[in-house]
């Protein structure tokens, strides 16, 4: 059986062949020798071909292959045979990149970025699996609720840097909206405290366009994880080379294209709601009375991403962190010493209390109140300050150049109010 596997091996030595983070070129683990990474494709360009050649036909043949032979093939399997140490690597359906985990060679499958697969970018690691370890550290910092035993552990199960597949989407919002807006002015006379209420119809319409807003395109990602490490910045995206992938693990796409675009679309209709609404200026409420927004689709890229994932279990669950391999930005839900919490928050009670009543001498009813408001407030900042994996809602970050382009914007009159108050009720 042809092999459908490239290693990437130094033409100098023979040594393994690896893509630096540091550098953002080639080096050869054993003498050192740096390619770019044009050379890389070049060097590699026959292999690459007869890789491919081997894979398409190999999955051309593979209906005809008998599922007692190979069971995998049953769960969407493949077998794979490392062309430098024999060995046969047993992997789903949608592996493209990682290393031989027998004789450590950085093992790629180009069949899996040929033609219809190649992804258009890449934007290449720029942070190495040492940073990743002091970015978690960080993460742990001096988290007050964190369990002592799950910071003195210090184990990870797993650390790996994973390209994982995305969709980039552009597009353009337009939005006709209506809004309810008021202003409010309070002024005090002859012992009467009097508030005028002017009430307009406010009407915004405008477009928004947006280039590549991101959705992981692996089943196998968390996207709320995958969306709490944006933004990536898209000066370093480059034409994508199977030679980045080297040394790292990667998966083609499994999510379709059109099956991905509501998640990048939903994103575009809150921000161009967000932003009309925005406009609409000097009033104290602003209230949507009618949204209508619609997002007209552009290119959609393919590309891959830089991602450290670290995982580690605590008590019988499973905690993943990831970190953006190019800006460092390092999330991932931790866990709650539950007792120090509940302790926390009655000590902040009886303290409120304590103040309230005691010292302030405030009457046994607003004490109460306070002592409540208070700790709940508590409560929210400590657990809050455990989460940082969110859905995003929004797509701010992926704006083009020029903003809103609000094109109708009216505020009529409508009707005004006047409520009086007796002053000291
Ligand atoms: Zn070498
Ligand atoms: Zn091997």
């Amino acid at each position: 059986m042809a092999d459908q596997i490239t290693n990437y091996k130094c033409p100098a030595c023979a040594g393994r062949l690896f893509f630096s983070a540091k550098s953002g070129m080639m080096e050869c683990e054993f003498c050192g020798t740096k390619y770019t990474v044009q050379e890389a494709e070049e060097m590699f360009a026959e292999a690459d071909a007869k890789a491919t050649q081997a894979k398409s036909e190999a999955d051309a043949k593979g209906e005809e292959w008998s599922v007692d032979a190979e069971p995998w093939r049953e769960e969407g399997m493949k077998s794979y045979t490392c062309p430098s140490c024999g060995a046969v690597l047993v992997c789903d359906d949608n592996f493209a990149a990682s290393s031989c985990p027998y004789c450590g060679n950085p093992t790629i499958v180009p069949g899996q970025f040929a033609d219809m697969l190649k992804p258009d970018l890449v934007i290449p690691f720029k942070l190495e699996k040492q940073d990743a370890l002091i970015a978690l550290k960080k993460h742990y910092g001096k988290k007050f609720l964190l369990p002592q035993a799950f910071k003195n552990a210090d184990h990870l199960d797993e650390v790996k840097g994973v390209y994982v597949p995305f969709w980039l989407y552009d597009g353009k919002a337009f939005g006709d909206c209506t809004y309810e807006a008021v202003k409010s002015e309070t002024k005090r006379a002859n012992g009467e405290e009097i508030t005028i209420k002017e009430y307009y119809n406010a009407e915004r319409r405008g477009t928004l366009a947006f280039e590549k807003i991101p959705a992981d395109a692996s089943t196998k990602m968390d996207d709320n994880l995958m969306e709490s490490i944006e933004p990536y910045k898209y000066e370093d995206l480059k034409p994508f080379s199977k030679a980045y992938m080297t040394g790292y693990m990667a998966d083609k796409y499994d999510v379709e294209v059109e099956d991905n675009a509501p998640r990048a679309v939903k994103r575009a209709e809150q921000t161009i709601k967000d932003a009309l609404k925005a406009d609409v200026k000097g009033y104290k409420t602003v209230t949507p009375k009618k949204e209508n927004v619609n997002v007209s689709r552009g290119n959609a890229y393919y590309a891959m991403l830089p991602v450290w994932l670290l995982t580690t279990r605590y008590s019988g669950k499973q905690y993943t962190f990831a970190m953006n391999g190019q800006t460092g930005k390092m999330v991932g839900d931790l866990p709650v010493n539950k007792g120090k919490m509940w302790g926390t928050v009655v000590a902040v009670l009886a303290a409120i209390f304590g103040i309230c009543f005691g010292l302030a001498k405030l009457s046994l009813p607003v004490s109460i109140v306070a002592a409540v408001v208070g700790s709940l407030i508590c409560l929210l900042i400590l657990s809050s300050s455990m989460k940082s994996v969110a859905h995003q809602r929004t797509a701010t970050n992926y704006i083009a150049e020029g903003g809103l382009n609000v094109v109708h914007r009216s505020d009529t009159f409508v009707r005004r109010e006047e409520e009086r108050k007796t002053q000291g009720q």
